[in-house]
């Protein structure tokens, strides 16, 4: 791992971290610059009695003391935690107590949740905050960042490490219930991180600046901070400032060329687009993760702003990325409804992650592309197990150690793999499946639609019938009936959502993502 860094710093020395500071400003500093602070950090870490093997968490926004960190943790042997600063305080404390982390490190930030929190955290775990001694947040036990680093030597002897060694851990979303931790080794993010660059089809080019909007803290950013120096790329990370207007602004001045994030961002992002009636500076590509994006934000991003869309499906559990949305070749010749087709699917398999479809019976379903069963993965970048939880290892891995992804999907013979919905969110309706990613895909498409779910509902006499949540664009109508006889252009009409319902917003995980469960608690009762 140290010599991804190293290498960057020797062969592309321009290349460098730019990142939004907590503090308003903006840092910029080389791999160069970086490779010196991060031996500074470990050196600090060992004085700070972090022994390899121990969790050191972090609780901060995508920036550049947050990559030393990733670094400079994994580099000593220890195992880079990182905690989503938008969980519920009950999932936080239990995270930090499962992972039992020693130390803390925290953007300014999140100071007051670190109080909030602490007589839930365990008795011996320290606190240092990623700021300067001009900045330190009141408490006299918080240990200072750069203070941690001032008189370190910036050289430091790296550990050679076997390359299964643990070096991070990063617990689930917790949509479907309480987050499991995800261990990754050394080699499962080299992997992905080479995997990720193969199947990018040029994301990655020396020069190029990348935006992960991807939280870091969230497992999506870690193929970055190997991929980004090996390549030569420059990381431009956003910071606190998430809103459109703010990533408008820092893409257009720091001529971002690619940029990951969830649907959530990107709708953002393009409002943005829209009213400024541009793209942000070099935007080229988009990477859409995390959940199902509607066809109408790829369409948005491609015909209107010419730029390439593409749609990744991942799991925490693969470190993150299982498939990517390239184009063979030929492909990127076709008419743009043909190519949407094709980047409506959750793209094709990333080289080293095999899959297969199993049916309820556990047999192997046809990958004929039509044929509907769970996902399995397979590889080296897909966890072995879940971080000290044997009830959930038993439930999530076959007798071949095959990984039980929990997502329903069908796969064609060239490795496009459609995601069809979370087996737990599909609708059973009469004994017949119904999507409800399908169903969102329908209803975002209509022009009052700022964003909606669907969700099963127990219903008397249908098991369980589809209903729609809509939160309705500044200024629309709410229509139920033309947004229904707009969804049954497309489908059966037994497939069409039950009722409509108009709120001022849907509950969202802590990733960003819609969480079905807290709409399925609310709203559950609705067709009853
Ligand atoms: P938990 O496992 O704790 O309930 P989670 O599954 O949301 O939470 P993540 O690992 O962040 O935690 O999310 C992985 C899931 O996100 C996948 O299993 C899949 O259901 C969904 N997902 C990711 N990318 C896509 C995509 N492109 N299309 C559809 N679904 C996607
Ligand atoms: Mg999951």
């Amino acid at each position: 791992l140290m010599d991804v860094l190293d290498y960057g710093a020797q062969v592309h020395p321009k290349a460098e971290i730019v990142s939004a500071t907590v503090e308003g400003g903006v840092h910029r500093q080389t791999y160069r610059e970086t490779r010196h602070r991060v031996a500074r950090l470990a050196h600090a870490l060992v004085a700070l009695g972090v022994k390899p093997g121990d969790r050191v968490a972090t609780i901060a926004w995508n920036g550049y003391r947050h990559m030393e960190l990733y670094y400079a943790i994994a580099g000593i042997g220890a195992v880079c935690h990182t905690i989503n600063p938008r969980l519920p305080a009950d999932q936080m404390a239990y995270i930090v107590n499962h992972a039992d982390d020693t130390l803390i490190f925290f953007d300014t930030t999140f100071t007051p949740l670190i109080t909030g929190l602490r007589d839930q955290f365990p008795a011996h775990t320290r606190y240092v905050a990623m700021t300067d001694r001009a900045h330190m947040p009141d408490g006299d036990d918080l240990l200072c960042y750069e203070e941690q680093l001032e008189g370190q030597p910036d050289q430091y002897h790296w550990p050679e490490l076997d390359e299964n060694t643990a070096c991070a851990l990063c617990y689930t979303s917790g949509t479907t219930g309480n987050p499991k931790g995800a261990l990754y080794s050394h080699r499962s993010c080299l992997l992905q991180a080479l995997f990720a660059l193969a199947g990018s089809n040029g994301v990655f080019r020396v020069g190029d600046r990348i935006l992960p909007v991807v939280p870091m803290f969230h497992v999506n950013a870690w193929g970055l901070p190997y991929a980004a120096p090996l390549t030569g790329c420059s990381l431009i990370m956003p910071g606190p400032a998430l809103d459109g207007a703010s990533l408008f602004d820092l893409m257009d001045r720091e001529k971002v060329s690619g940029a990951w994030g969830v649907p959530t961002v990107w709708m953002g992002l393009l409002t943005e687009m829209k009213e400024r009636g541009r793209k942000p500076g070099e935007l080229r590509q988009v990477l859409i993760g995390g959940s199902a994006p509607p066809r109408s934000m790829l369409r948005a991003f491609e015909q209107d702003y010419g730029i390439e869309a593409m749609q990744g499906w991942g799991m925490t559990e693969m470190n993150p990325t299982g498939s990517m949305g390239i184009l063979v070749e030929g492909e990127d010749q076709l008419p743009l409804e043909e190519r949407l087709d094709i980047k409506s699917s959750a793209g094709r398999r990333l080289f080293g992650v095999r899959m297969k479809l199993v049916d309820d019976d556990g047999r192997e379903v046809t990958q004929d592309g039509e044929a509907v069963g769970e996902l399995y993965v397979k590889g080296p970048t897909v966890i072995k197990a879940y971080f000290n939880n044997e009830e959930a290892n038993a439930k999530a891995f076959d007798k071949d150690g095959w990984f039980a992804t929990g997502d329903m999907a069908s796969l064609t013979e060239d490795g496009t793999l459609h995601i069809v919905d979370r087996a737990k969110d599909l609708i059973k309706s009469g004994g017949e499946w119904i999507s409800s990613i399908d169903l969102e895909n329908l209803a975002a498409a209509h022009p009052d639609v700022a964003e909606c779910a669907v969700i099963g509902v127990p219903h008397p006499k249908w098991d369980e019938r589809p209903l729609l949540i809509v939160v309705p664009r500044p200024g629309a109508g709410q229509d139920k009936q033309a947004l229904l006889d707009h969804m049954g252009e497309s489908i059966a009409k037994w497939q069409l959502p039950d009722d409509v319902l108009f709120v001022e917003e849907l509950p969202h995980t802590a990733t960003g993502k819609v969480s079905k469960r807290h709409l399925r608690d609310r709203y559950g009762d609705h067709l009853a």
